[in-house]
């Protein structure tokens, strides 16, 4: 055999890997070193640092700047006037830098072999002093999800399964399609996605304690409505856990530069 030949096939294996894995980190273009069927180098993987806040409201866990919107029991705005049906939310960090380029991949990319990192992210974020009876992904349409070709909250769910023993059920299914909650105010989304869940045929969730399991979490509006849906069918509780939330602290009118001004004297910046 021609040396130059031993050699192209000495190479195969490389190339191969090359032809069917991008050479190069999505997220910040580092050459990968190692073999992964992620395409993400470690060093990104490890980077999404846990959400901190000085103030969060007790039920919700919404970050926010200073204590103003916060009532005498530590609760928001929403979770006080009952806008809020699931008992508590839990996440792991802000959807944004690598963790929101992690979750794009994830969701838009396709790649579903980051649904295990994610779902470890998760697992970092679930209380440790409660207890859980079944794991609910957040439903999608079937238009959406044939179109993706997966539910991302299915396939986090079922990971989070695997590490925690919880079993799954798709207890929720969407009954209409929603707009996208992109742009709307929080009484629209509301609006938006009221009535669009249904639970499914023969799915008992009486006196189950709930973890739903999405993605992202912005304003808590189509969790909201899912868990009604769970809370109607007798659920115990419903307990909200998501990879990421929408961290508005620093763009909402409560950071217009007068309330910056008042928590700066407050020394809370
Ligand atoms: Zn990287
Ligand atoms: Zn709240």
């Amino acid at each position: 055999m021609p040396e130059y030949l031993r050699r192209a096939i000495r190479r195969l294996p490389g190339t191969l890997f090359a032809l069917i894995f991008p050479d190069q980190c999505r997220v910040c273009g580092e050459p990968l070193r190692e073999v992964s069927r992620i395409p993400v180098c470690p060093k990104c993987l490890d980077e999404p640092p846990p959400l901190t806040a000085e103030f969060f409201c007790v039920s919700c866990r919404t970050p926010f700047l200073n204590p103003f919107p916060l009532d005498s029991e530590g609760r928001c705005a929403l979770c006080r006037l009952g806008l809020r049906q699931f008992d508590a939310a839990y996440t792991y960090g802000a959807y944004e830098g690598t963790l929101r380029k992690l979750i794009h991949l994830f969701k838009y990319s396709g790649i579903r072999t980051l649904a295990r990192p994610l779902a470890a992210r998760l697992a970092l974020a679930l209380p440790r002093s409660q207890s859980f009876d079944l794991i609910v992904p957040m439903p999608l349409h079937w238009f959406r999800s044939w179109r993706r070709g997966f539910n991302q909250s299915a396939l986090l769910a079922a990971e989070l399964s695997r590490r925690t023993g919880i079993p799954v059920r798709e207890a929720v299914r969407r009954k209409r399609a929603t707009l996208s909650q992109a742009g709307l105010s929080n009484a629209q989304r509301r609006s938006n996605v009221k009535g669009a869940f249904a639970l499914r045929r023969g799915m008992a969730v009486q006196g189950k304690r709930i973890l739903l399991v999405d993605d992202v979490m912005t304003t808590g509006a189509t969790a909201t409505a899912c868990a009604q849906v769970l809370k109607e069918a007798g659920a115990a509780s419903v307990v909200l856990l998501t990879v990421a939330r929408v961290d508005r602290r620093w763009t909402s009118p409560a950071a217009a530069p007068g309330a910056l001004a008042n928590a700066a004297s407050l020394g809370t910046l």
